[in-house]
Order: structure tokens, then sequence, then C-alpha cells
């Protein structure tokens, strides 16, 4: 028997809740509710400075008017930052990992180096290899030993397999000198610890996978699936924006749309069924597939909301 469907939507609580971020959220719930699957909400609240409390509630309240129902309490990010360290730390202590003791002054400098003889600028620490003899006693960050040769292919369902060449990877950060994780240690351990076995998300977060593969890797954990899907556009073709009308779920909700026509129009946004336009939410769950998911951006024509 093949394992349980487990999607999330992970969400910034930047602002509120996106017609992009609600089409997201819809076909990761669609894809589990159509599966007898989990749909899980994490909350990635990791930017201090841009995190704010109203957009949780605004990005809650978007996802309940939709009836985009999740499983289990929200998982907050930020509240599990010991964690991330933990699996920093662990790849330290199994040498997947580094202590790096260069100063930004000195990172500079040899970016700078590199470009005046036309060499890659992505650093290369000399720390990787460095005995831990000859540490010094001063702050440091964790980093990831990058596989140096050879690519990385990201199976994707929806992008097909995108490869990557290895040595456009650089030795990532995982730990900072003041002992947080950097976002793409904390996306990857989240998505594990929290069973999630399809990844269905942006695809601006297509070259993030690459890394979080790196981690997975590492920790020798099992891939999820990942379904990177194109991004919305306007009717003109552009990235999406004000001036193509509102683009908040919010916003149509205080103008009166009905919660089942926008999950219809959301829906289609990218995916397809044959020639059905309109589905109820039992037909929207047996049919939605990644499958059925385009390569080329939607476009979205809020004026066609109104008929
Ligand atoms: N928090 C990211 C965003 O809002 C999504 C990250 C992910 O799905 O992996 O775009």
């Amino acid at each position: 028997m093949s394992q349980p469907v487990v999607t999330r939507f992970a969400p910034s609580p930047t602002g509120y809740l996106h017609i992009g971020g609600a089409r997201t959220a819809l076909f990761n719930w669609l894809y589990a509710r159509g599966r007898g699957g989990t749909f899980l909400l994490r909350i990635e609240d990791t930017d201090r400075t841009r995190s704010t409390p109203e957009a949780t509630q605004a990005i809650l309240d978007g996802l309940a008017w939709l009836g985009l129902d999740h499983d289990g309490e929200a998982i907050s990010q930020f509240a599990r930052a010991d964690r991330h360290a933990e699996v920093a730390r662990q790849l330290l202590a199994e040498g997947k990992a580094y202590k790096c003791f260069a100063t930004q002054d000195e990172i500079q400098a040899y970016r700078d180096a590199a470009r005046a003889e036309g060499r890659s600028t992505l650093y290369q620490s000399p720390w990787r290899d460095a005995d831990p003899s000859t540490h010094p006693d001063a702050p440091y960050v964790i980093r990831i030993k990058a596989p140096r040769d050879g690519s990385t292919v990201i199976r994707d369902e929806v992008q097909g397999d995108v490869t990557i060449r290895n040595d456009q990877l650089d030795d990532m950060v995982l730990l900072r000198s003041d002992g947080t994780p950097v976002y793409m240690l904390a996306v990857a351990v989240d998505d594990h610890d929290m069973g999630v076995t399809h990844v269905i998300r942006g695809d601006d977060h297509l070259n993030n996978a690459a890394r979080q593969m790196m981690i997975y890797e590492a920790m020798g954990w099992p891939l999820p699936v990942y379904a990177h899907i194109p991004l919305i556009h306007g009717p003109d073709g552009k990235k999406l924006s004000k001036r193509h009308g509102a683009l908040g779920v919010e916003e149509y909700r205080a103008m009166g749309y009905p919660a089942a026509g926008m999950r219809n129009y959301l829906a289609r946004l990218g995916w397809s069924h044959g020639d059905d336009e309109f589905f109820t939410d039992e037909q929207a769950k047996e049919w939605f597939d990644l499958g059925g998911i385009g390569k080329s951006p939607a476009r979205f024509d809020f004026k066609k909301l109104e008929n």
C-alpha cells in the first residue's frame, strides 16, 4: 500500500492571504483531501521583523473563509528553532557540516579575487577541511558540505527533471554565528519532521529545492515529491500586481464573492480537467492531480470571476 499523503501550506505571515498563496493552499488541500491524506499549516514566522500576528490572523481567516481546513494546530516555524539548530549540530558531529570562522571581510576578499580572476564567485571556505585542533576561539557559522562534483536532479511533478550542476551549489550556512537557523534549514527540517510527502508550492522556490535536498541527503531522509507550480500572471502576461485588480482574498470576500465560486476559480488557475469549467468540491477532490497542472504561468483575469 502506498504511503498516506501529507501536504502542507507554509505561508510567511507578512501580509494578507494573496491569490497566489490561496491557490497554493487550495492545491495542497485538494491533493490531500482527495486521497484521504493530511493537510498541514505551517506559519513561516522566522523573519521576526516582517512577520506579524495580524498577518497570521489574516491568513487563518482567509483559509477559513475558503473552507480550506487544516489538520491539527498551525505550526510556528520560529518556535522550532531549537530543533533546526539540533539538526545543524548533528550534521557537524557527523562531519557533514563544518565550522567556518571566515569573517565577512575575508569572504568579500575571496569573491573580489575570484571575480578578478574570472573564477566562480561561490565562496569556498578554507575551513571545510581544516583540522579542528586549528580552530580559533572565535565566532563561527555552521556550513553544510555541499557535493562538489556531479549534479542534483530535482524530479518535479510539474517541471519534469530539473538538473542543477553541483558546482553551482555553495556550502550554504545552516546556523548563523548567533546560533539562529537559516530559512533553508528550517523548511527542510520542518517538512521532514511533519512527515510531508508532497511539497506543492510556487516555482519561485524551485532553486531552493536543490538546497533543501542537500539537507535531506546529508541526514539520510527520504525526499518528498516536489511539484513547483508556475506563478500567476495578469491577463497581459505580466507578473500579477495590484494594477490587475484586487490581490487579497479578503477583498473578494468583502465584495461579496461566494467562497465556492472563488475555490472553483482558483482551482482552474493553472490546473485543468478536460473542458470542465465548473465542478463541485467533491469532483475537484476526486479529479485534482499534479499531472493536470500546466507548465506555463496561469493568467488571472479578475473580470472573469464576476461571470
Ligand atoms: N514561506 C514561503 C512563502 O511564503 C513558502 C515556502 C515553501 O512552501 O516551502 O512563499
